[in-house]
């Protein structure tokens, strides 16, 4: 068999036991086996972990990068939204563009292949962002696949007109639509409003969801209801779900059970979620963050992402999924190497079954989309925040990144070789 590039000696997620090569041949993943036949240009990998690029199931490119615009004191989530409301009244669409081109390099730069963007839809911003991102997912289609999730962030039965411009949005291409019923008085009738408009467009739903402490009040079970009802199970996503973290084990393994039934899936949102959750505390601050690592042992498929970068929401990134993977480890109080492992899934493989990717893995036919991590497993992945050094979308080479080095003074002998 002819090979356009063989990457020698790869340890794989999940069965890291062993090494492998990997054949990859116009642009497809065509052989795995140790030993492939030389004839091909090769990169040694010497025995370090791949995995088929990470995945950011949610996350905010338009209003990313905008903290310079924003006076934000309180760290608040409605301070949050005002500020970004007020700032989006100056956004247009080159301005959208330069800010999301920037965030968009940076994760492609930490290894990310695959993305599903939110874009807020509303009445004054129209579709502006919607066109810079979808201008944005051509350009940049050589590195990453792009989708677009449209979403009513500051309300969408509050806010006349605002249902026609989602309407608008997802018939100029958006791919998914979102929801953030929390703005509306009445949630239960946005979530159904959004289902509506899911079944019209025949398109998957991703929710911002059950925001706070309060679990007195859950949306989700709402969203489990309409699932079920609509036959959506599967193409339902709900992210932030904060209220999961004050919740007992037994009462959450009790919900995760019924979220499993139903099909939704789960994100959970590190970064946002520690820096808004519980600003009105004095002292015990709570974590906020839902423990999707032990849903997954309930049957919910879940995922970590980065959400927000460098705006009132959160004022921190440089969009590597694996330090947000190593932030929940830490948050979430995960040890055990299954558990680390499963971290690294969570910015991978589950990510990819949330958006329901068909073509995801390290499998022959394939694409070969490949991240090389300075690794050998997937639990030292997390524990080390292990850098990518390599990435190769659909088997070419699209980023570069060697490990750093130690430049010793001369004379001075290397310990490892003494
Ligand atoms: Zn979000």
């Amino acid at each position: 068999m002819d090979f356009d590039l063989i990457l020698r000696e790869a340890r794989i997620a999940g069965a890291a036991d062993r090494t492998t090569d990997i054949g990859i041949s116009k642009g497809r993943i065509a052989a795995l086996a140790p030993d492939l036949p030389k004839g091909a240009p090769e990169q040694k990998l010497g025995g370090r972990l791949v995995v088929p690029g990470f995945i950011e199931t949610h996350i905010h490119l338009d209003k990313s990068c905008i903290l310079g615009r924003c006076q934000c004191e309180k760290g608040t989530l409605d301070e949050a939204i005002a500020a970004v409301a007020a700032a989006k009244r100056g956004f247009t669409e080159d301005d959208v563009y330069e800010r999301a081109s920037r965030t968009l390099e940076k994760a492609i730069k930490q290894g990310t292949m695959r993305m599903r963007t939110h874009v807020e839809v509303d009445p004054r911003i129209g579709l502006t962002s919607v066109k810079a991102l979808l201008r944005l997912k051509k350009d940049y289609a050589w590195a990453i696949d792009l989708q677009l999730c449209v979403f009513p962030q500051e309300g969408l039965l509050d806010d006349p007109g605002c249902e026609d411009v989602m309407i608008a949005a997802l018939e100029a291409g958006a791919d998914v639509v979102g929801g953030a019923p929390y703005m509306d008085k009445d949630s239960h009738g946005q979530i159904a409003r959004i289902f509506a408009l899911a079944q019209r467009f025949n398109v998957d739903i991703d929710f911002h969801l059950d925001f706070g402490l309060d679990t007195a009040h859950l949306d989700v079970l709402e969203v489990c209801r309409l699932a079920d009802e609509t036959g959506w199970g599967g193409r339902v996503a709900v992210g932030h779900v904060t209220k999961f973290s004050a919740m007992s084990a037994a009462d959450l393994d009790a919900l995760a059970k019924r979220i499993a039934a139903a099909g939704v899936a789960c994100t959970a949102l590190p970064s946002t979620d520690l820096f808004l959750i519980g600003r009105d505390y004095d002292g015990n601050v709570p974590r906020g963050v839902a423990p999707v690592h032990r849903m997954v042992a309930q049957g919910v498929n879940c995922s970590i992402s980065t959400n927000n970068v460098l705006n009132p929401f959160t004022p921190f990134g440089d969009c590597s999924l694996i330090r947000m993977a190593n932030l929940y480890a830490n948050v979430a109080q995960v040890s055990r190497p299954a558990d680390m492992e499963l971290c690294l899934a969570l910015v991978t493989e589950r990510s990819a079954k949330l958006l329901n990717l068909r073509d995801y893995g390290i499998v022959a036919g394939n694409p070969a989309d490949i991240v090389v991590l300075d690794c050998a497993d997937g639990p030292s992945a997390i524990a080390e925040l292990a850098q990518p050094l390599m990435v190769f979308k659909r088997g070419a080479m699209t980023v570069s990144r060697p490990a750093a080095s130690l430049l010793r003074p001369a004379g001075q002998a290397d310990s490892a070789a003494a």
